[in-house]
């Protein structure tokens, strides 16, 4: 640390991301990437032309896209926001919205506590229930801003549309923030209920099911009034958010929904199948509606060797360090047949 570091942040703890080695060697199933390339048309829009257009700056409204996004989940421009992952857009909303606390789970995305320390924002640790749920009556007394991941991560568990409204009525002058990273594989979005609350914002990636992790595009869906807000912290900041590839590749990925969907399909099948063969071999898996099982608990194995071996072998998943769930670990649904590759390795380690 140089002794010129803004003395308020020296006790900060960068999040650590999962490794992300050099293509080839590893079968990555450690950061909840898609297996599958975008689309088709994705790929062939990022042409020449448009690598020469880089000599220009990127439009700061984001404009086709987010006419694009705001006519995909059926709400208005007004209510739509982009921004460089949704990594970012988190980071926007626990600086513009956290001034009175913000409460989530103590097993969930491992970013929220970093944010938490560099916005310094009083936080309120609520933990899951015994089997890792959420149970919306824990979150009844909390006056502060309550951010959920839905579904949930690692555990891949989801909460039910109507329980996130229930914590919409439980209070209506407190912002519920829910992080859709996953809905797409099978869970109930919040979207619909922003037609009835004002307390509500809806933050989703183009990471995980539209298969551009390295694009870095997320967004946020909310009343106009909030999504003001952000436009504010974001003008502030860095006009030119997204770049103008990935802008390109957002608006296009937006409108090849019959392949995108035949890629949910397989990923949900694939998990289907994965997590049967886990729980014959005597895992404890749980039910996930995301495109990553959370799986360990074996008589026989921990989840650290069983992390190790997989390694050893050249597959890569990920293992948390942490106090409840440091006997699972976190795997990526990758191909069926990379799945297969996993149950083998894994069986080697049983025998
Ligand atoms: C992956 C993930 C994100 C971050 O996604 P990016 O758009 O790649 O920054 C946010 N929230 C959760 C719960 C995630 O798992």
């Amino acid at each position: 640390m140089s002794r010129f570091f803004t003395s308020a942040l020296k006790q900060l703890t960068p999040y650590v991301p999962g490794e992300q080695p050099k293509q080839g060697r590893f079968i990555k199933l450690n950061t909840n990437e898609s297996p599958f390339a975008p689309a088709p048309a994705v790929c062939e829009i990022i042409n020449k032309t448009e690598i020469e257009n880089l000599r220009l700056y990127s439009d700061p409204a984001c404009k086709t896209f987010l006419a694009q996004l705001a006519n995909t989940y059926g709400v208005k421009e007004t209510q739509v926001f982009a921004g460089n992952g949704s990594d970012e857009v988190l980071a926007f909303c626990f600086q513009s919205f956290c001034e009175n606390g913000v409460a989530f789970a103590d097993i969930t995305y491992g970013f929220y506590p970093v944010f938490t320390q560099i916005f310094r924002c009083a936080t309120t640790i609520v933990p899951l229930q015994k089997d890792f749920t959420i149970s919306v009556k824990d979150y009844q007394e909390i006056d502060s801003t309550i951010i959920i991941a839905n579904p949930n991560a690692p555990t891949g568990l989801e909460l039910s549309q109507n329980e996130i409204e229930q914590l919409l009525q439980q209070n209506k002058n407190r912002l519920i923030i829910i992080d859709e990273a996953y809905v797409d594989f099978g869970a109930e979005s919040a979207v619909p209920l922003l037609q009835k609350y004002d307390n509500l914002l809806v933050v989703g990636t183009f990471s995980k099911s539209r298969n551009l992790a390295g694009a870095r595009l997320g967004y946020a869906i909310a009343g106009e009034e909030l999504i003001a807000d952000l436009n504010t912290i974001k003008f502030s900041f860095n006009p030119y958010n997204v770049n103008r590839l990935t802008l390109l590749a957002g608006t296009a990925a937006l409108q090849e929904t019959v392949y995108y969907e035949a890629c949910w399909q397989s990923i949900i099948q694939t998990r289907r199948e994965t997590t049967a063969a886990l729980r014959e071999l005597g895992f404890t898996v749980l039910d996930s509606k995301t495109n990553f099982i959370f799986a360990g608990k074996h008589p026989k194995l921990s989840a650290k060797y069983w992390q190790e071996h997989l390694r050893e072998n050249n597959i890569l998943v990920r293992y948390f360090a942490q106090e409840r769930i440091d006997d699972f670990v976190r795997i990526t649904i990758g191909t069926a047949e990379q799945m297969q590759t996993l149950l083998q390795i894994t069986k080697g380690a049983l025998s």
